[in-house]
């Protein structure tokens, strides 16, 4: 899989840009970049009394009225890990249903929606219902074209099929699917948006109530990392978030092959995207709650052991330890980047990275890069005084 360059957010409040680190220069690049923002870290030669990040006490006093909190507070330890787009034999695939049930359970997932195209998958019937030892989401991925380009919203804890559809504009194909889902009770997911370069950032508005979108894909070419001309799939998830619509980042594999074999089928593997979806326990209900609610984060590749927001500080423990971690404002400013450091508990060494609020904020996400490049993205915790 190749992927093209990484975004490059403004720092819309000092007006300087700077560029991320690319996924092949991982460590490198990012550590440069921890020096290149030392001079532009919000707070940077005033009087703020922000600690360094990574040595912050969460359990710390609450702070007075009128200082920035973060709305939602959180700690996550307990993970299920999903695939909400992979498809089988039933529509696109190469491998019959049973065969693609038993690769996530055997790599482990604990949940998977078989998003076959217009084909709503009935968890109540067979192959689903004979799964042991893995949930299955119910859906589809409802399949439409507008003006020529393929637009595709996944339906997942749906009850029935919806099917696909032809619309004279993107903006109206996925609000029509969103809305169907909704009518459902079920999330809708809004696919990959540089698929053709079919969705813009304003698109995604228009799935109003739209759950989910994907900012990372292994499927090679849905274009997740934008091109010259094209903003990344992250960038227009921050366009949307930037505008105030409420909607959370998901990665996914979009699985094609499990064999590789066969020349007609998309090469794309498993195993390449995913969410980790904060729930005690893999049913149906907690995981189709969670999803609902944007409670997941979402990865290429690092895990988070530990996630916690407190009333003014976003808290990341990771494993492998050697991480950069980006805390991410609106419009794409880079609050701050930052190497994960070490921490000494009882139970052994922890790495982590922290961000303590210190004014300015709307929002706080971070964005985790381990050395292979590969990524983790939380979703974006708002800010109120
Ligand atoms: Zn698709
Ligand atoms: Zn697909």
């Amino acid at each position: 899989m190749s992927r093209g360059s990484d975004p490059t957010p403004r720092m819309a409040d000092q007006g300087v840009k700077f560029t991320t680190a690319r996924r092949r220069a991982g460590w490198a690049a990012a550590a440069t970049i921890v020096a290149a923002l030392a001079a532009v870290r919000w707070g940077a030669g005033t009087s703020q009394d922000a600690a360094p990040a990574g040595t912050l006490d969460i359990s710390r006093e609450p702070v007075p009225s009128r200082s920035p909190t973060f709305v939602q507070r959180l700690d996550v330890s307990v993970f299920q890990r999903g695939n909400l787009h992979a498809h089988s034999a039933r529509s696109d695939g190469d491998s019959p249903a049973q065969l693609v049930f038993a690769w996530y359970r055997d790599n482990g997932y604990q949940f998977l929606a078989l998003t076959d195209h217009n084909n709503y998958l009935d968890v109540t019937r067979p192959p689903a219902s004979q799964v042991r030892d893995l949930l299955v989401i119910p859906g589809e991925e409802v399949t439409m074209a507008a003006a020529g380009q393929p637009v595709h919203v996944n339906a997942l804890c749906t009850k029935r099929r919806i099917g696909g559809g032809t619309f004279r504009t993107a903006q109206a194909a996925v609000a029509w699917a969103t809305s169907e889902i909704l009518a459902q009770g079920g999330v809708a997911l809004v696919n990959h948006p540089n698929f053709h370069w079919a969705l813009e950032a304003d698109d995604i508005a228009s799935a109003e109530g739209a759950q989910l979108v994907e900012i990372f894909s292994g499927h090679p070419h849905v274009r997740s990392d934008g091109d010259a001309a094209h903003t990344s799939a992250e960038e227009k998830w921050e366009r949307a978030l930037s505008s105030g619509q409420s909607i959370a980042a998901v990665a996914v594999d979009d699985m094609h092959s499990l064999t590789g074999a066969n020349k007609h089928v998309p090469q794309v593997a498993p195993g390449t995207g995913w969410v980790e979806v904060f729930a005690e326990e893999a049913s149906q209900e907690a995981i189709c709650a969670a999803l609902g609610a944007g409670r997941l984060y979402a990865s290429s590749g690092p895990r988070l052991t530990r996630l916690a927001v407190t009333s003014d500080t976003m808290t990341l423990w990771v494993d492998p330890p050697d991480m950069m971690v980006e805390f991410i404002d609106r419009w794409g400013a880079l609050l701050e980047a930052t190497p994960t450091t070490a921490e000494a508990e009882m139970s052994g060494a922890a790495h982590r990275a922290s961000y303590r609020l210190r004014g300015p904020e709307q929002y706080v996400r971070a964005r985790v890069t381990a050395p292979d490049g590969s990524r983790a993205w939380t979703q974006a915790y708002r800010v109120t005084r």
